[in-house]
């Protein structure tokens, strides 16, 4: 049994097969899949105060506020099955999320130890955005390369009702486009200056993107090992 840390942020527009490759790293590295969209998603199915306030920004596929969203993750991140890492999906979104998230993390000791970075050309994301459909009980995706079955979900016995996501409607998707290249882009530039990004195409299969991400985090790991831990400070200076 592996006993290595992993801290692993997943980066991508939406529609670039983040979830999909998180689950697949998650259950080959046995860490915790940490989707801030599910987050939300759930508490809203729960009606909870923290799901309505972000179903307002979520309609409009804008940004949930960093101090909800932070204190979210932080709350997450110190629960026991992320002993030994994550996988961070679609959390930092933007500079001010990542400095936090290294702040949470520097309280342990612990750094980000690996960024896949998945590439996927604005046209692609769009026709995936336009034709994903999402399990309403499992969250599993449905697109054109894995095609929903006609009765509804059937991934591992589940039986949920497949629903377009409110915020995969043309206008919405292409805003969070606009979001992500305006927001989220710009921590390429922050991680790559720590040595921690690994571009990854997209668009190839589902297992080779998987393979390339296996590849992504293990070398992640040495490399961290043999220059020391990325320090929140040193991600300061990349700033
Ligand atoms: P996702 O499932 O990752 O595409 O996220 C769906 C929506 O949830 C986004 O469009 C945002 O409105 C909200 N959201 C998810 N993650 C974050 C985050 N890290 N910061 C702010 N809002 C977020």
């Amino acid at each position: 049994m592996n006993s290595q840390w992993y801290g692993i942020v997943l980066l991508g527009g939406p529609g670039s097969g983040k979830g999909t490759q998180a689950v697949l790293l998650a259950s080959t590295l046995n860490i915790p899949h940490i989707s801030t969209g599910d987050l939300f998603r759930s508490n809203l199915k729960q009606g909870t105060p923290l799901g309505i306030l972000a179903k307002s920004y979520m309609d409009r596929g804008e940004l949930v506020p960093d101090e909800v969203t932070v204190g979210m993750v932080r709350e997450r991140l110190n629960q026991p099955d992320c002993a030994r890492g994550f996988i961070l999906d679609g959390f930092p979104r933007n500079v001010a999320q990542a400095k936090a998230l290294d702040a949470v993390l520097a309280e342990t000791g612990k750094a980000i130890s690996s960024v896949p970075y998945l590439h996927v050309s604005d046209a692609v994301l769009l026709e995936r955005l336009s034709n994903r459909w999402t399990c309403r009980a499992c969250g599993a995706v449905f697109n054109k390369v894995t095609p929903p079955p006609r009765e509804g979900c059937k991934k591992e016995k589940c039986d949920g009702e497949l629903y377009r996501r409110p915020d995969d409607e043309p206008e919405t998707q292409k805003n969070r486009i606009r979001v992500y290249e305006k927001q989220t882009a710009p921590l390429i530039i922050f991680y790559a200056k720590r040595g921690l990004i690994n571009e990854i195409s997209g668009e190839q299969p589902v297992e080779h993107v998987q393979l390339d991400m296996l590849r992504a985090v293990n070398l992640g790991m040495q490399d961290a090992s043999s220059r020391g831990k990325a320090t929140p400070a040193a991600a300061d200076e990349a700033c």
